[in-house]
């Protein structure tokens, strides 16, 4: 999924949970960007939280902040 869908399981979540912490025990989805590349990071499907893919696809090197690939992103 992109950054925009993360964004919306993110709201989502917090309307439906409030404060509760997932613990990201389902499933996940690989984090890609707007271009269609593989960024390094997973996303929670139950809350939409990214992360760091520990498998590490990509090598850290090309790895950006969250906050740069949503710059890149629009
Ligand atoms: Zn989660």
């Amino acid at each position: 999924m992109n950054l925009g869908e993360a964004g919306r399981r993110q709201v989502a979540w917090k309307a439906r949970h409030s404060s509760k912490i997932c613990k990201h025990e389902r499933m996940v989805d690989y984090l890609i960007s707007k271009k269609g590349k593989n960024t390094g990071y997973l996303v929670c499907m139950e809350c939409g939280e990214a992360f760091l893919d520990p498998l590490k696809h990509i090598s850290r090197r090309q790895i950006k902040t969250l906050e740069e690939l949503a710059a890149e992103d629009g």
